[in-house]
């Protein structure tokens, strides 16, 4: 049933106008030291993109303090880029919860197109079956949906209730944005450091 998400330049170059939003919200609030934000960003290469992307919708954004006693960077939320993951976060989630949905023979088809291959999405689904629900961000964002939704499967769970409630782009937006705050640095280890 969502067996796809939006293929045309203009989703991606849409994704990338929310992160400039999200990014524009981070460097207002500059660096916690008080100092400004400068941009500092860095290009990314990711795989298997559905259409081809601009350099300029390859960037990841990021900031960087302009004070010299700190000049640390400041990432912000991403609707693009799930962690370090080579491939954008839209796939990552798309290919995981094909190969729980209905149709798991899609699954090929879909890999086969985004070039991901077996280990990889291996891995993948080890993320989400493993490692996300013990994120921090999981354990309290869980509850906003648990009324509603019932989590069978991770992530096809979140796919079905974001995309069986909304349009399909719509939809997609909706999920990226939720999972957004697991896309900075340090949001997906799940020990706390002292
Ligand atoms: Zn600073």
């Amino acid at each position: 049933m969502y067996h796809d998400f939006p293929r045309n330049a203009s989703f991606w170059s849409f994704l990338r106008a929310v992160d400039d939003d999200l990014a524009a919200e981070t460097r207002k609030k500059g660096c916690s030291c008080g100092g400004r934000l400068h941009s500092a960003n860095y290009l990314r290469k990711p795989r298997g993109t559905p259409a081809k992307l601009s350099e300029q919708e390859c960037l990841r954004l990021s900031f960087c303090c302009d004070r010299d006693s700190c000049r640390k960077r400041t990432t912000p939320r991403s609707v693009r880029f799930l962690g370090r993951k080579v491939y954008l976060g839209a796939i990552v989630i798309l290919i995981s919860a094909m190969r729980q949905g209905p149709s798991p023979r899609r699954v090929r088809e879909l890999s086969a197109r985004f070039g991901a291959d077996e280990s990889t999405i291996t891995r993948w689904q080890t993320f989400w079956r493993e490692h996300f629900p013990q994120t921090p961000f999981w354990k309290v964002a869980r509850a906003s949906l648990v009324p509603v939704a019932e989590i069978l499967t991770l992530p096809y769970s979140l796919v079905d209730f974001f995309l069986s409630r909304n349009r399909r782009c719509r939809g997609w937006t909706l999920l990226l944005q939720f999972l957004s705050p697991i896309t900075v640095p340090g949001a997906l280890q799940t020990k706390v450091s002292q």
